[in-house]
């Protein structure tokens, strides 16, 4: 496995092959992100580690984003190379924003100005230098892949964007890089999240169709400040009044200082 930090190096190995799928991360490690890699693996793949700074709104969540390198590169198996930029590698001048509206300012962008600027502004760079023919990202970030599939529709990138179910603890507890900074007591507290959101889904698929006795359920269950729960239209993540065909429930919550988000279809 090659691990390079410049984009020279990647052009050049990228020019050598037709296919290539890329998963990028943010790096911490864990198996929500080596499933995307095991899903990808029909290709030739890339992992890019890069804590972007440009899409934490809070400094301090930015500094205390778990970092380990070394550990994340004895995770990887079967990936061809691993991009590990240092920041001006890919901010450089950065006077160049993509930012793709509507989507952005939405549920988490709400709580979060800003965050899917620097999301969107990250990603299509890092497509521009790693040139992949198929990117994986994972449902947990589902606002994440529904602005990346629109960005990608609207800048024509020849890219297939493919989506990966939410890998979870036996406790319910989406794996999330931020999960490392939880207490003891606060990691069981976390697991209330999904038991909210799988009542909810089990209500749902049994004929609730009321929004609000669904969050309520949700509200009943989780024993976390929640910051939001929401019910919306998957494709264009409004809220709806009444569950329909591709309805999901997403939510942020705050444990132990640490925010956590997760979410869940509401159909079969
Ligand atoms: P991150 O390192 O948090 O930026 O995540 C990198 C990719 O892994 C994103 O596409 C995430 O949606 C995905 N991911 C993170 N956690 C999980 C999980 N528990 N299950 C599935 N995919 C995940």
């Amino acid at each position: 496995m090659k691990v390079y930090k410049t984009i020279k190096e990647v052009k050049s190995y990228r020019a050598n092959l037709k296919d290539l799928a890329f998963v990028p991360t943010m790096g911490a490690l864990h198996t929500g992100h080596l499933s995307l890699i095991e899903l990808a693996k029909e290709k030739p793949v890339a992992v890019s580690i890069f804590v972007n700074p440009l899409q934490f709104n809070d400094k301090s969540d930015f500094e205390k984003y778990p970092r380990d390198v070394e550990r994340d590169l004895k995770k990887l198996q079967g990936v061809d190379f691993v991009f590990v930029p240092e920041p001006e590698e890919i901010l450089g001048e950065r006077l160049t924003k993509v930012s793709v509206a509507d989507i952005s300012t939405k549920l988490e962008g709400k709580f979060r100005p800003g965050h899917f600027d620097g999301v969107s502004t990250i990603v299509a760079t890092l497509f521009n230098i790693i040139e992949p023919t198929d990117v994986w990202f994972g449902e947990k970030d589902f606002q994440q892949v529904v602005l990346i599939e629109q960005m990608v529709r609207d800048l024509k990138f020849n890219i297939n964007i493919h989506r990966a179910p939410i890998v979870r603890e036996a406790s319910g507890l989406a794996l999330s890089s931020r999960n490392e900074r939880l207490s003891d007591n606060g990691k069981s507290e976390a697991a209330s999240i999904s038991k909210g959101l799988f009542k909810m889904r089990e209500a749902a698929l049994k004929g609730e169709k009321n929004i609000e006795k669904l969050k309520q359920i949700y509200r009943d269950l989780c024993t976390l400040e929640i910051e939001y729960i929401e019910v919306v239209d998957e494709l264009t993540l409004d809220p709806i009044t009444s569950v329909a065909s591709k309805s999901r429930a997403l939510t942020a919550v705050w444990c132990d200082g640490v925010r956590l988000i997760d979410n869940v279809s509401l159909y079969a």
